[in-house]
Formats: C-alpha cells, structure tokens, sequence
C-alpha cells in the first residue's frame, strides 16, 4: 500500500521547496537521491525500526539531517537516538516549528530536537495526500484514510493513546476526491486504512451513501477494503450500504476464538455476537473476513493453538493474521507486565519484547505450527473455495464487466496470468488444488476470482513455509533481523 503518512507530508511541505518522494517497498534510495538532498525525511513503524536505523546512518555518511516521524516514532522517540529532527504525534502545531526550523537552517543539530504536536490539524482540514507521486499501479492496494481513533481500549493496542478516543474524521467530499486520484490513476483495490472503520458508526453511516454514489458511477470497478471492530454486525444497515459501497474484504480483530481470552484483554465487544455468527454474517453480505490472531496471551493454554486451528476450519476465514503478543510502549499490557518485570528491555533474537509464562521456545513453537497448518495449500484453498461459492456471489457484479478490459489492463492480466500458471500451475506442488479451483471458477465466467485467490494463497503459502523455517518474523513488531535473508530468498526465487 502506499504509504499514507508521509504522502500528506509532502503535500504539506511548504511549496517552495523541492521534493523527491521515494518509498523503498517500491525502489530503494540510492546515493546520489541522498547527495541530493537538503534534508531526509524518514517515516515507518517499529517494524521497519532497523530500516529507519540504516537510512538514517547512510543520510548521515552523506552529511544530511534527517527527519523522522509516523507511528513508531510517536510511540517511542526513545528508539530513535540518534535522529536529528523527531516529529512526534499527527499533524498539527509540531509540524509547523518543524519546518520552521528546517527553514532556517538545514544543518545537523548538536543536539536532537523533538517537535510534539499538541494542537492537531483537523483532518477536514487534510490535503489530499501526494497520490501524484506515485505509480498506483505498483502496489496490490490503494490507501485512504476517513478516521483516526479508536472509542474501545483493547490492553495491548497503542491507537487510543496516540490517536484518541473520539475518531477524529475527514469530510465525505475529500474521500471521494481521494477515490478519485487512486482510482483514476489504475487502482481497483483501496484499503481505508482507519483504525476502526466504525469507530463512530454514526459518521460511517453518513459517508458511505458518497461511496455508494462513487461506485455506482464507476460501475463496481474499484474493490474497497477497512479495518473495524466485530460489533460492525450489529449495524444492519451498515452493512447493506457496505455491499452497496462494494466493500468486498474486511480485516476484523478477531485476536482469539477464546472468550477468557477476550474478556482479559478487554475486548468485550468481540462478544456481542457470536464469532463464527459474526462471520457468517459479514459474508452474507459479500464480504471476506480477515482476522488478527494473538498468541502468547497470559490466558493461552495447551489447548489454545488447537483452538486457533479448529476457529480456521469453521470460520473459514482465509487470511488471518497470526502474531506473536508484543508490549507496545504507551499500552495498558506494556504498564502490567512492566510492573510484572515482565518486559525485555532487549529483545535480542526474540520477536517479542514479553516474558511469557510458558517458555519462549514453546510459544514460538506453537505458532509456527498454527502458521503452518491454516495456510497449508490444502487448508486454504478449503477456506477459499468456502467463499467463493458462500460469500463472493453475495456481492454486486459490475454492470459492464467488458469496460474494464481495457487495452491497459488486458496487457497487466495477460502479465500476471502467465506469471501465475508458470509458478503456481506448474511448478508448485499444490498445482492441483489451483486447477481445481481455476477451472471451476473460469466454466462461471469469474476469472477475477481466480486471480484474487491465486495470488493471495500462493504469497500465504510461501510465507508460512518461510515462517516454519524462521525465516519471518512471529511478530509484526519484532526487531530481529530477518530482511536480508528474505531479500535474498525473493531474489533467488
Ligand atoms: S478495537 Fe482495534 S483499534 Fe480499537 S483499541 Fe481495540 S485493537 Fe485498538
């Protein structure tokens, strides 16, 4: 996804100073975009905590001051020592004195300076994020953001304290606006990446009549995907304007099937319905439920992977998303387990900063076995096939599917096709599964489900069997260094 946060921050940038965007997912900084700057603005989350360490280093072998902010930062300036310039917080006040001073001079401070926002800008007030910079057609998803903040306090989750309580909202004007940029310039899958995508249900209500609208104009072309809170099936008419909007895929925070489990974590409003109802119902109205799952939570026993493995099988979710507990600074849990002597101020080769109750070794264990049994090529195509013949039929088809072929976009799919038979329908050892499931949903005319299924299960697949080989990280946090035998791993491949 393109990175939202520093795209605004570029369009914020006062406009006589010249601007060279780069993000690393898609091309990596080279020496002379380093030699051509004044300043190096960095952005990313704790996981790419040891990316922003060598960014910083090499800026500074080039004698350049460098600029950090975005959600890791916020967290913890502490992890970041020797950056010159901290942005810590959203936009607002703090930004401004940081320009300022960028404006008045673009040496290295003796000493870091941090700017803390306490005024925020409200987000009504946004610019459109720089979506010119980029090519939307290198990333799988588009990105947009409605709302920031999240009412409920889950122990483990840093948003409240970073974001707030009260989800701060753009209009629906500027959403649309947004849409628009993405789409026009060739995305069909946007992900509003709020933390709760119900966070005020009211709001939500409001906007996604303009999405509605926006889709129906361009003829169910652009797939749409958020993230929010289960209790989302408690608003019925929510979800009828979701299907009508054309949200086909929804990451819940599922975190664990056990109900103990959800009460400790004060999670309580994963209980108002029934998981596996919850579930079900999202699908009924054409949407794929994502899940997160948490493990080694105090409350895990031996049963629990099981558990986990059994929810697989009858929610029939196809991605979930299991991770290892992390004690995020500025949580609830990261609070308790420090007063429990429980936090590691040094991971070392760990992926999660906690001391478990059960020995590290065991919990890790655990969810590699997890990993590796939900994303078996066998267990996920089941869950896929479940959907597409209970949920996708659920949703509305475009008018005129034909429009989309463009010259454009058939020269993209014939691209992928190939590159799809070649590595998943020949040299794959799950082949059969894959032409089993490509030539059921081809005789249907829905050859957009074989892609969106391929595609996605052959990355789970090779993901997982690198899980099982300690290859990725257990935890979205964590700081072990595992990039540079995966880059190698993708270049090898
Ligand atoms: S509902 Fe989600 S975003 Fe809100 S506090 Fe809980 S985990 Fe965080």
């Amino acid at each position: 996804m393109p990175p939202q946060g520093i795209l605004l921050i570029v369009e914020l940038l006062p406009k006589n100073w010249e601007v060279r965007f780069i993000d690393e997912n898609i091309d990596p900084v080279r020496p002379e975009d380093f030699a051509w700057a004044d300043a190096v603005f960095v952005s990313g989350m704790h996981i790419q905590r040891e990316r922003i360490h060598d960014i910083t280093r090499r800026a500074h072998r080039a004698g350049k001051a460098v600029v950090l902010g975005g959600p890791s930062v916020s967290s913890a300036p502490e992890y970041y020592p020797e950056v010159d310039l901290l942005h810590c917080g959203e936009v607002g006040d703090g930004t401004a004195r940081l320009f300022q001073r960028l404006d008045e001079t673009i040496e290295r401070p003796a000493e870091q300076i941090a700017f803390h926002t306490v005024e925020r800008l409200p987000m009504a007030d946004f610019p459109t994020p720089a979506y010119n910079r980029i090519d939307p057609r290198k990333y799988l998803l588009g990105s947009v953001q409605f709302s920031s903040g999240c009412p409920f306090t889950c122990e483990f989750c840093d948003i409240p304290a970073l974001y707030g309580r009260n989800p701060r909202l753009k209009t629906p004007e500027q959403i649309v606006h947004e849409l628009d940029q993405l789409a026009d310039g060739g995305c069909n899958a946007i992900y509003f990446v709020d933390d709760n995508f119900i966070g005020n249900p009211k709001a939500t209500q409001e906007l996604l009549p303009h999405l509605i609208e926006w889709q129906k104009k361009r003829d169910y072309s652009v797939h749409l995907s958020c993230e929010a809170t289960l209790n989302m099936v408690t608003h019925t008419r929510i979800l009828e304007q979701m299907r009508e909007a054309g949200f086909t895929n929804v990451f819940f925070g599922i975190e664990t099937p056990e109900p103990t489990a959800l009460k400790a974590m004060k999670k309580g409003q994963n209980l108002r319905t029934p998981i596996l109802e919850a579930v079900q119902t999202v699908n009924r109205y054409g949407i794929e439920a994502a899940s997160g799952i948490i493990m080694g939570l105090d409350t895990d026993t031996a049963e629990t992977p099981q558990a986990i493995m059994d929810f697989a099988d009858v929610s029939n979710i196809p991605i979930m998303t299991v991770n290892l507990l992390y004690a995020l600074p500025k949580t609830a849990l990261h609070e308790r387990l420090l007063k429990e002597n429980r936090v590691l101020h040094d991971a070392g080769n760990r992926d999660s900063n906690i001391v478990f109750l059960e020995p590290y070794e065991n919990v890790l264990r655990n969810w590699q076995a997890v990993i590796g049994y939900v994303y078996s090529p066998e267990k996920l195509y089941a869950r896929y096939n479940y959907n597409a013949l209970h949920t996708f039929p659920n949703r509305i088809p475009p008018k005129n599917p034909l429009k989309q072929a463009t010259w454009r976009n058939l020269k993209r799919a014939i691209r992928i096709f190939s590159r799809l038979i070649w590595h998943v329908g020949i040299r794959s050892d799950y082949r059969r599964l894959f032409w089993d499931m490509a030539w059921r949903e081809l005789k249907q005319g829905n050859v957009e489900n074989v892609f969106a299924i391929a595609i996605v299960a052959h990355h789970l697949i090779t993901y997982s069997r690198e899980c099982t080989e300690g290859k990725m990280q257990s935890s979205n946090y964590s700081m072990r260094q595992v990039e540079a035998d995966r880059s190698q791993t993708l270049q090898t491949a």
